[in-house]
């Protein structure tokens, strides 16, 4: 086995449990579904799914696969753009009042983004990650952030994670934040607000096509999954044309 370094990228659903216990199981994960696999949809190589763990995807990629790593600060934006994006489409293009769907706007989206060391072990068809940068990012999922900044929804990138990418967190307007826990030393992590920086252009209005065109494309992949499967879900637009799903028109 031998040791490598690399990139461990984690996308994590804030209010999956409270959303599965209070809803209509059946919507509930038709919604999630249509969520995760917005989230798969961006995790494309050189980042490998390494497994998954209740709502949270671990993903990882070794520091030689990328030519400029900085690329995925991009692929976090993009992810969280998407996956709210897609929370939009779902809420805008939906009548039904079961828990499920009135309860969906209010799940977000955490991304953590930790640079180290890690084993790779194969388990039959499955890759498990070892060390103790492996189990830091995945302790980073328990943090402080919603009590300090009260964000729902963000990127956190280790202070590791930027220096290995060459990015620096000033520059992009990310709030420094310190976390603890039992066993490692005091961890410096910066704080993406996403939210703030992809949806600051209303993402609804058509004035920039292209932008649009992109991410309509993305979804109306995606809208199909839900939409085809229960009536009286979706019932109130016609999926056909991509643009006038985004703008909400029949
Ligand atoms: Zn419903």
């Amino acid at each position: 086995m031998n040791i490598e370094t690399g990139y461990f990228f984690i996308s994590d659903i804030t209010g999956y449990t409270q959303f599965l216990a209070h809803s209509e199981l059946d919507h509930a994960k038709e919604i999630l579904d249509a969520l995760f696999e917005s989230i798969l949809e961006n995790i494309e190589p050189p980042l490998i799914v390494s497994n998954t763990q209740g709502d949270a995807i671990i993903c990882y990629a070794p520091s030689h696969a990328f030519h400029q790593p900085g690329q995925l600060l991009d692929v976090m934006e993009r992810t969280y753009f998407d996956f709210r994006r897609l929370l939009q489409l779902m809420k805008l293009n939906n009548t039904c009042d079961c828990n499920a769907c009135l309860n969906m706007s209010a799940l977000d989206l955490k991304i953590f983004l930790h640079y180290g060391e890690y084993l790779v072990q194969q388990i039959g068809t499955k890759t498990d990650l070892q060390g103790a940068d492996v189990i830091l990012a995945h302790l980073l999922m328990k943090n402080s952030v919603f009590d300090k900044f009260g964000l729902p929804g963000y990127g956190l990138l280790t202070d590791a994670a930027l220096r290995a990418m060459g990015i620096d967190p000033s520059a992009e307007g990310m709030l420094a934040h310190i976390e603890q826990y039992e066993h490692y030393d005091a961890i410096n992590v910066y704080i993406h607000d996403v939210p703030r920086r992809s949806l600051a252009p209303e993402p609804l209005q058509a004035t920039n096509t292209n932008a649009i065109a992109i991410n309509t494309a993305r979804v109306a992949k995606i809208l199909p999954v839900i939409c085809g499967r229960k009536e009286g879900c979706f019932p109130r637009y016609t999926y056909t044309n991509e643009s006038n799903i985004l703008l909400g028109r029949e």
